[in-house]
């Protein structure tokens, strides 16, 4: 019941601000970008790149949203789909490797969260209905078969896509896809933009010092566009924006903590609305910080 809430919650906040988005956007020459919409539950965003002999593509969303993204690749090349990336293991990003598998995709990512799938991703899968909205039992689950440990190169003279581990942050796995010559990162969830649900500060794996960190190394790179794990492409100043966001949260509710209140005094106490964005939905923040109060005084 409370995730139908949770849901419906979640979808009338993302009426209003995912609603002016387009499908299909192309970033640069061969580099294509698919709105993830939360409304049609296929929430993942999807960049795909054209080598000269083959695509790479970032995110495979749910099954049906995996479908139409490869529809929406067709419609850009008739190149193989020769790689998918999994930024990290959540099932938004991950339920539809089967759809990609059976084009041919070899499912790749960072070996941590290969090891997250078997493990919490299992667990999304399990319950997959509760994540997805929809009956998964007449899909299949595949694993990462490419695995790294800090770096995977795609470089062929035409374009150049290099996958870096950034975890543990987010997840422990998280993994971006940096185009130095085009000057694009693609975060998957280490990054939103307008994401209502504080961007799962309660993921088990989550580490907020190293999450700040990570947002502002990212935000030293040389990017002109950066595009999230959901809502709109964006720039390097929102990843400044998301790592103020999350420290006030961090630092207010650890100072919380220190003092000795409450999860609900913190739940009602802090306020966050100075942060555009991030702090305009309330119901995301009270979650988020019942999230981080719970995940820091259980260490
Ligand atoms: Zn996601």
């Amino acid at each position: 019941m409370l995730r139908v809430l949770l849901i419906f919650l979640f979808t009338s906040f993302a009426a209003n601000a995912f609603s002016q988005s387009k499908p299909v956007r192309e970033l640069a020459p061969g580099v294509f970008y698919y709105f993830g919409d939360e409304l049609q539950k296929k929430s993942a965003n999807c960049v795909w790149i054209i080598f000269r002999d083959y695509v790479l593509a970032i995110d495979a969303n749910y099954p049906w949203g995996a479908e139409e993204i490869i529809t929406e690749i067709r419609k850009t090349t008739d190149k193989p789909i020769r790689y998918l990336f999994n930024t990290h293991y959540h099932h938004d990003h991950t339920f539809g490797n089967c759809v990609f598998k059976d084009t041919g995709a070899t499912i790749v990512s960072t070996e941590h969260t290969a090891e997250e799938m078997y493990t919490l991703g299992q667990y999304e899968w399990d319950h997959g209905t509760g994540y997805s909205g929809k009956d998964m039992s007449r899909y299949r689950r595949e694993f990462p078969s490419l695995t790294f440990d800090k770096r995977l190169v795609f470089d062929d003279g035409t374009h150049r896509v290099e996958l870096i581990k950034m975890g543990p942050a987010h997840t422990a796995g998280d993994g971006v896809a940096y185009l130095p010559k085009e000057k694009i990162l693609v975060t998957g969830d280490l990054f939103v933009n307008g994401n209502p649900w504080g961007n799962n500060v309660d993921d088990a794996h989550a580490d907020y010092e190293k999450w700040l960190n990570v947002l502002e190394a990212m935000a030293g790179w040389d990017v002109k566009i950066v595009v999230p794990g959901h809502g709109d492409p964006a720039t390097s100043e929102h990843l400044t924006r998301q790592r103020a966001y999350l420290k006030d949260m961090l630092d207010q509710v650890s100072a919380g903590i220190k003092a000795g209140k409450t999860k609900e005094q913190l739940v009602n106490q802090i306020d966050l609305s100075r942060h555009p964005v991030y702090g305009e939905n309330k119901v995301s923040i009270r979650r988020s910080i019942g999230d981080m109060y719970e995940r820091l005084t259980k260490r």
